[in-house]
């Protein structure tokens, strides 16, 4: 089933509203098993919508246009509606007896301009509005021997949210056949989008039609979204199922979770789960990576604090990172970051400490140590090592993304398949802009 979305009005051709109506629907309709054919927004200007209200109307199976259907004379959607099916605008007593009502429950009467509300082009359905005055409105469109479904709807995110829930999806499922899909996004850290799309791709499995994948980077790690169609609920299931288990097997020790869940999350149940006790020293991240720690209920069980040393004064007083070794290699050096963790697993008498110190950018670099250059070290009773990454220039995504790859350090260690503390000193993963 093809759906196009049409969001009208100026403020957001002009970057004054943020488009997040468009967003929202391109989710809601795609995990009801939509396919999304395209997303135009266009002025509040009747040509224009009746111009794309005509593209869509050819080649979709449902048109959803949001927008300009409230009271006010910039409100221009309703009319073009009206125009481009030939139909008459009624007044609907009972939709506007339901704004009257509103009104009244706060002791007032609706302002003249709400009788706009409740005109109505022939042929158009009413979809209340749970939440404010102005209804949706449903048509089937004939369009040579098909019916396409025509939904306008308010602008307001909330109000058009609440009609979506309740009444498009519900009828979009009825009158248009949906293959049944099944769904699921899985969670990665520690690898690029590149390099799991190698890993994953050379396969015969996404040659098939009713398998889909999305990758969705960011500085949390790669979400992939895979999808599963089938002729019944069932199949759907199944067949997502072993698309899973085909991407485990390729995605393997990278993938950390499901759904909703947080690393920092996972990372705490590992701590807990082996009565280890941890503390963070930071420096290029700057107290992120306890905030991401803390963020977690019961982070008091295995956290037990962090040092901040933005400074090099500080990270030699509080740390023990001696002088010289400052001077020969840097702040944002390996040696340094396996000191820090050391200090920090001593000061604050934990079983494990994690550092952080880099680059974040977008200034501060040299040809050796580029801006995004960042080390993380890892001090336990039996080893220290120290992670070499290369990260982007956007500081606040360095940040960001160290205490991603801090965390998942943490779990790699819990993790049988991968010896992240013990092994080799470098793990060197530089990252160019995708
Ligand atoms: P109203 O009855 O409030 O006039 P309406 O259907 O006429 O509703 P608009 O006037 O186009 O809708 O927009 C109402 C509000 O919703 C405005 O604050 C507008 O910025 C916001 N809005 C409109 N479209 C979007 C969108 N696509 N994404 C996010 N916000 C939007
Ligand atoms: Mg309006």
């Amino acid at each position: 089933m093809r759906v196009d979305i049409l969001t009208v009005g100026d403020e957001l051709l002009i970057g004054q509203v943020v488009n997040t109506n468009a967003t929202w629907l391109g989710e809601q309709l795609t995990t009801a098993g939509a396919r999304i054919g395209r997303v135009v927004t266009m002025a509040d200007d009747a040509d224009a919508i009746q111009a794309e209200l005509s593209r869509s109307l050819s080649v979709a199976d449902a048109v959803i246009v949001s927008g300009g259907i409230g009271p006010t004379h910039d409100d221009v959607t309703r009319q073009a509606l009206a125009d481009y099916f030939t139909s008459e605008l009624c007044f609907d007593a009972s939709v506007f007896q339901r704004i009257e009502e509103r009104y009244a429950a706060r002791g007032q009467t609706p302002p003249e301009s709400n009788r706009r509300l409740a005109q109505v082009p022939e042929g158009f359905e009413v979809l209340p509005n749970p939440i404010g005055t102005a209804p949706g409105l449903l048509h089937m469109a004939p369009v040579a021997d098909r019916s396409v479904l025509v939904v306008a709807l308010p602008g307001v995110p909330n109000e058009l949210k609440a009609i979506v829930q309740d009444h498009v999806i519900p009828r979009l499922k009825d009158e248009v056949t949906v293959a049944p899909s099944a769904q699921r996004t899985l969670l990665t850290a520690g690898i690029r989008e590149s390099a799991l799309q190698d890993a994953i791709e050379a396969s015969s499995f996404l040659a098939q039609d009713h398998f889909s994948l999305a990758y969705l980077p960011s500085s949390k790690g790669v979400r992939l979204r895979i999808t599963a169609q089938g002729a019944t609920r069932q199949e759907a299931r199944t067949r997502l199922a072993q698309f899973e288990d085909h991407i485990r097997a390729r995605a393997g020790v990278h993938i950390y979770g499901t759904g909703a869940e947080s690393l920092e999350a996972i990372v705490g149940d590992l701590l807990r789960a082996n009565s280890l006790t941890l503390g963070v020293a930071e420096s290029c991240t700057g107290g992120l990576l306890a905030d991401r720690l803390t963020n977690v209920v019961g982070a008091s069980d295995y956290l037990r604090g962090g040092i901040v040393a933005y400074s090099n004064a500080v990270k030699q007083a509080l740390l023990d990172v001696p002088a010289t070794m400052l001077e020969e290699y840097g702040a944002v050096s390996g040696p340094v970051a396996r000191q820090m963790a050391v200090g920090v697993r001593e000061q604050l008498d934990t079983d494990i400490g994690i550092s952080t110190t880099g680059i974040a950018g977008p200034k501060g670099g040299t040809p050796e140590k580029p801006v995004g250059t960042v080390w993380i070290g890892v001090a336990t009773p039996e080893a220290t090592a120290a992670h070499h990454f290369v990260f982007t220039s956007d500081r606040l995504f360095n940040k960001d993304r160290t205490c991603t790859e801090a965390l998942n350090i943490l779990r790699l260690a819990h993790t049988s398949a991968v010896d992240a503390i013990e092994g080799p000193p470098l793990a060197v993963q530089t990252d160019a802009p995708e």
